[in-house]
């Protein structure tokens, strides 16, 4: 089974209509929403909700008021200020740290595991789709990615089919690294800006140091052909595959208001040739068929 896992530097890249134009395009897949901080791909794949199950994170301190001595001492020793007058624990700025827990001189303070957001097995009218959504100010999204991923690879072997498309997380954080390890390859998609080349070069590192070989796409590359040029130039050096780029097209966030990918919204426009012809260089490369 080979996963294609879909990143970019930063947010806003076209990353998600790209994921999903690809979802129309490919025959036999899992689709995975691993962008669990910001999750946009079901706004284009309208999921059919078949199966929830709790996303359960860390683990929050409560203070049992019965039986506290108010010591102080919880207070004193959380360095994250998370246990409020009247000890009380903020549960957003409790990290689950657990010092508070075992310090407690009369063992007045419980640790349960939290829920701290959903994960969904969804019909879509691509195929099945696994994602997720994490609760307000939760944090833990390197281990819903995980999570996710894992899943989506499950469902596939179940239904055996033999490829996941994986819309992963923006950035560098922790939430990329959990979306990048065991992939079979990375497109990422960047734009032809100075932040772009920047953030290009980061994700490539990623990629490098955990052996995932790595394709990159440039989107709106007609905005400024010289860095467009640039940032290709740096993925050769870089050993990266460089494939078709993309010009600047209204049609990427048209189609998103419309709640189609972009082939759906006009697939005979340029830009809808232009991402079959990615598509094509994506399934024949080497890096999909090791
Ligand atoms: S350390 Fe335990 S007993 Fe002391 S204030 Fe905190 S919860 Fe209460
Ligand atoms: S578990 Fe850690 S972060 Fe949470 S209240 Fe206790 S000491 Fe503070």
């Amino acid at each position: 089974m080979k996963e294609l896992v879909v990143i970019s530097g930063k947010g806003g890249t076209g990353k998600t209509s790209l994921t999903a134009a690809f979802a129309c395009l490919s025959e036999k897949k899992v689709l995975c929403d691993a962008d669990v901080d910001a999750a946009d791909l079901h706004l284009l794949m309208d999921p059919e909700i078949v199966k929830r199950s709790d996303f359960q994170g860390g683990r929050v301190a409560i203070i049992n008021r019965e039986e506290c001595t108010e010591c102080g001492v919880c207070m004193e020793l959380c360095r994250f200020d998370a246990i409020r007058d009247g000890f009380e624990v903020d549960r957003i700025d409790c990290e689950g740290c657990g010092v508070c827990v075992d310090l407690c001189p009369v063992e007045a303070i419980r640790f349960p595991i939290k829920t701290c957001g959903e994960w969904y097995i969804s019909k879509t009218r691509f195929g099945p789709m696994v994602h997720a959504r994490l609760g307000i100010a939760e944090e833990n999204s390197g281990k819903l990615v995980t999570l996710v991923r894992n899943e989506a690879k499950k469902l596939a072997e179940k239904e055996k089919l033999d490829l996941i498309i994986t819309d992963g997380p923006p950035g560098t954080g922790c939430p990329v690294i959990a979306s990048i390890g065991g992939a079979t390859a990375l497109v990422i998609v960047t734009e032809p800006t100075v932040s772009g080349i920047h953030d290009m070069e980061r994700v490539a590192a990623l990629a490098d140091h955990f052996h995932v070989p790595a394709m990159i796409c440039v989107n709106k590359f007609d905005l400024n052909p010289d860095n467009t040029q640039m940032i290709e130039n740096v993925a050769k050096k870089m050993n990266m595959t460089v494939l078709e780029r993309i010009p600047f097209d209204p049609i990427f966030t048209e189609s998103m208001v419309y709640g189609k990918t972009v082939l759906e919204f006009n697939g005979k426009s340029e830009t809808g040739k232009v991402i079959e012809k990615i598509w094509s260089q994506i399934i024949c490369s080497p890096l999909m068929n090791r």
